[in-house]
């Protein structure tokens, strides 16, 4: 942090005078502190821009430190340092102190930090990646320049996968052993939090399961007095462990999806419904479980073309959208909260087909509607962006967008 009386201002890299090393020595990722009331839309878009750099190169050199008080001494010290200078949590000290080492071996990684072209969540990914497999680190640091976090975290996984020798089942099996759960009262305001982590497949079948039994509860609701999706959510778990009898809605299904190669007469690119990649070898024991819908794409059949045949969505069509779209295209929302919305709209001959079709959350569907949004093709072929008009004025604001389709 620079400060000086006359022009105010916070630089995350500034230039090091003595750095023996000379890791980001000249980098000056800079914001200036000025009125941002006066700024306009367009400086202030890149204001936020700039300030993002700034993070990411002040986490660089966040890490850069701890991971020379690591060197001088050991872990356990640098924690305790951390914990006492920075006056954070130990849980955060022990969590920072694992980054820093982590990306002392990951050069790219650092360099993009260092100059801010890595946003700190992507370099996160990369530095968890690295510590839990193979990863070709130059290729995913080139990545995590350009991909948003959510499309970032999807892409490393996949890399994951795709790096391990065994198609990812091994991965899978050291995130199975790192589950863990907890239920303590906080000495903070007496509430009883539940903190459980699971491997992706045990996570994406409850994240299945709850997002269901959210959509009866929404269903039920006064539309006038709804509580917050984060409510939502903690009434749901409730239900589910307490009234098990009852609270299992109908459509619990976890898809699991899969392609068929038609020439090698085999099952590929095994994946859960966000698209991350699951072992073939799993593919067997999930399926046989009723709960899981199981989907096999075999390019050669027209099942994902209904025509005027019908106006909703089949359940094939439904999970093809799902792995196109990953979500909603507005806003990202999982695809267990999403509706397959027609381009062409079904009263203006629109057709039930896959490519008329994209995944939309209740919000934005409400966008398109009500308030002039479009759905317009992406430069990657084949997939879709939701549009706000061109005056800013008419998009909408909904205070709960992660509301599930009634
Ligand atoms: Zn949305």
């Amino acid at each position: 942090m620079e400060t000086d009386s006359s022009d105010r201002c916070f630089s995350g890299a500034s230039p090091a005078a003595d750095a023996p090393h000379g890791a980001s020595a000249g980098v000056g990722v800079r914001v200036d502190a000025v009125t941002v009331s006066e700024l306009s839309d367009a400086a202030l878009h890149r204001r936020l821009a700039e300030i993002g750099r700034a993070t990411s190169a002040l986490t660089a050199l966040h890490a850069e430190t701890l991971r020379e008080l690591t060197r001088r001494t050991d872990a356990a010290t640098a924690e305790q340092t951390a914990k006492d200078t920075l006056r954070i949590s130990g849980r955060a000290a022990r969590s920072d102190v694992k980054l820093s080492v982590a990306l002392g071996g990951l050069d790219a990684t650092r360099s993009g930090l260092e100059d801010g072209t890595i946003p700190e969540g992507n370099a996160k990914l990369i530095a968890r990646a690295s510590t839990e497999g193979p990863i070709d680190e130059a290729w995913l640091a080139e990545r995590a320049q350009r991909e948003g976090y959510d499309e970032f975290r999807r892409t490393v996984a996949r890399h994951q996968a795709e790096a391990s020798s065994d198609d990812g089942a091994s991965l899978l099996e050291r995130q199975r052993q790192a589950r863990s759960g907890k239920i303590f009262t906080s000495r903070h305001d007496g509430m009883v939090v539940l903190n459980a982590q699971f491997d992706p497949v045990t996570g994406a079948r409850l994240a299945t399961v709850i997002a269901a039994a959210e959509r009866r509860l929404y269903s039920n609701e006064d539309p006038r007095s709804r509580p917050s999706h984060s409510q939502r959510t903690a009434d749901a778990i409730a239900m589910l462990i307490l009234e098990p009898d009852t609270a299992r809605p109908a459509g619990t299904s976890l898809l699991v999806v899969a392609d068929y190669d038609a020439v090698n007469h085999e099952l590929t690119n095994a994946r859960l419904s966000d698209g991350t990649p699951i072992p073939i070898s799993e593919l067997g024991p999930i399926a046989a479980d009723a709960q899981v819908l199981p989907a096999i794409f075999n390019h050669a059949t027209g099942d994902l073309r209904m025509g005027r045949s019908r106006r909703t969505a089949t359940d094939l069509q439904r999970a093809a959208l799902a792995l196109r779209d990953q979500g909603c295209i507005g806003c990202d929302m999982s695809p267990d909260y999403c509706q397959a919305h027609h381009i062409v709209e079904w009263q203006h001959g629109g057709r039930t087909d896959y490519d008329n079709l994209v995944l939309v959350c209740n919000d934005c569907h409400h966008k398109i509607h009500d308030h002039g949004h479009t759905v317009e093709p992406k430069p990657c072929a084949g997939r879709y962006e939701l549009c706000a008009p061109a005056s800013p004025s008419a998009t909408s604001n909904s205070a709960d967008s992660r509301a599930p389709p009634a």
